[in-house]
């Protein structure tokens, strides 16, 4: 018999929803981190990430994102305090542009609430902003963030009072398939598990060297910029938003409990990086890189860089998930290469992973996350 049901690999945004949903439903599961959870190591670091319910890398997305919001309502009447706010969210970008087109497809598909703005319309409710004339908003009042590190803490918490086993400071030195389940070998022995949900986000590749999974690590950077026109960014004035530019795609959250504005640019630069290697200073050329939308759209935002961090995107080639049992070890299941949009997802990812492991089967619709659609 092995020491555990399932080994949760990881427990940052993703590996933290597993266990809790894994213990919840009576198995026997530990989680393994080496970093203790809300370190900057990761991807999951910080206060705050956005959650949208119309989706503009995908319409299929919406589905799983209602579900998304339910579980997050869920984990909020089991830990007794709330995560999830909706405070609304625009997006922001030229007519018939990538951004505003595939948001407003999503919506109309699922008929979701949604408002449109024209330049003019936005400035003036929302006088934050300068855009030309050719561009449009979309709000959509279901959009808005999830308190990311109590999120994480909130799924430990509730993972270990009901029976799950939480190690952490231990690193993972390999993950070896048996013929009847997984041997985890760590710095401080092994642990033999019936299976192995690996979440471990930018590491995901180093810990699996033989699956050959199509990853790559992208080191992005956020800026804090303290407003010149604070006004404008108080209670509620902007909401937070994404913003297609010439130079980018860019997103803001201008929150009271933040520092200043954050605002960063979505696959701020395209450099492969290893997770171990990779700088984590920030350089006059990334606040650079943030600061050039900054000036041309937000121009009363465009103060001091107050504060300015690192994290990692994992990114797949076409930009969807992946959750998969591996092809050759099925007693394997990767799941965390989220592409730099998992967070708002993970309660969900967690009930998948359940269902996976418990039954073997999930009834959500998870065929865009299939690794096979790589082996062209
Ligand atoms: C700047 C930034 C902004 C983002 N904004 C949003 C947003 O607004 N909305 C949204 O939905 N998503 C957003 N995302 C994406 C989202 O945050 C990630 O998809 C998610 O946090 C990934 O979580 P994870 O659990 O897969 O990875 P991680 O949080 O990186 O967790 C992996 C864990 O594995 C552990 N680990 C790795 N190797 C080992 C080992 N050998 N032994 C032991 N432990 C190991 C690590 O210590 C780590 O804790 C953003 C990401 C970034 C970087």
């Amino acid at each position: 018999m092995p020491d555990f049901d399932i080994a949760v690999c990881g427990v940052g945004a993703m590996g933290s929803a597993a266990l809790y949903h894994l213990a919840r439903r009576g198995l026997r599961v530990v989680g393994i981190d080496r970093a203790t959870p809300g370190h900057d190591g990761g991807s999951s670091h910080g206060l705050t990430r956005m959650i949208r319910l119309s989706y503009f890398e995908h319409p299929s997305y919406v589905p799983l994102l209602r579900r998304a919001y339910a579980l997050w309502h869920d984990l909020e009447q089991a830990v007794g305090r709330s995560l999830l706010h909706r405070t609304g969210i625009l997006e922001i970008g030229p007519a018939g542009g990538p951004l505003v087109s595939s948001t407003l497809a999503a919506a109309r598909l699922h008929g979701l609430p949604h408002e449109i703005l024209g330049a003019h319309a936005l400035m003036t409710r929302y006088p934050a902003f300068q855009v030309p004339t050719n561009y449009v908003a979309v709000l959509q009042p279901d959009g808005g963030f999830v308190e990311a590190a109590a999120a994480i803490a909130a799924h430990l918490a509730l993972a270990t009072a009901n029976g799950a086993e939480l190690r952490i400071g231990e690193t993972i030195a390999a993950i070896e398939p048996r013929r009847d389940g997984v041997r985890i070998v760590t710095d401080r022995g092994a642990i033999d598990s019936g299976t192995a949900i690996v979440a471990a986000g930018p590491w995901a590749t180093k810990l699996l060297p033989d699956a050959r999974l199509p990853l790559r690590v992208t080191r992005q950077v956020l800026g804090w910029f303290k407003p010149l026109d604070a006004a404008l960014f108080a209670n509620g004035r902007c909401p937070m938003f994404l913003l297609e530019t010439r130079h980018g795609l860019h997103y803001g959250i201008p929150l009271a409990a933040e520092p200043g504005l954050k605002f960063a640019k979505h696959h701020h630069a395209e450099e492969t990086v290893d997770p171990d290697a990779c700088d984590r200073t920030v350089s006059a050329r990334d606040e650079a890189l943030i600061r050039a939308a900054l000036a041309e759209h937000l121009p009363a935002a465009n103060g001091p860089m107050v504060a300015a961090n690192t994290c990692l995107y994992t990114m797949t080639p076409d930009g969807d998930f992946i959750i998969d049992r591996l092809p050759n070890a099925p007693r394997v299941i990767v799941t965390s290469p989220c592409s730099g949009h998992g967070f708002k997802f993970a309660p969900m990812i967690g009930e998948i992973l359940c269902d996976l492991v418990s039954t073997g089967s999930t009834a959500h619709d998870i065929s865009r996350f299939r690794l096979s659609r790589f082996e062209d």
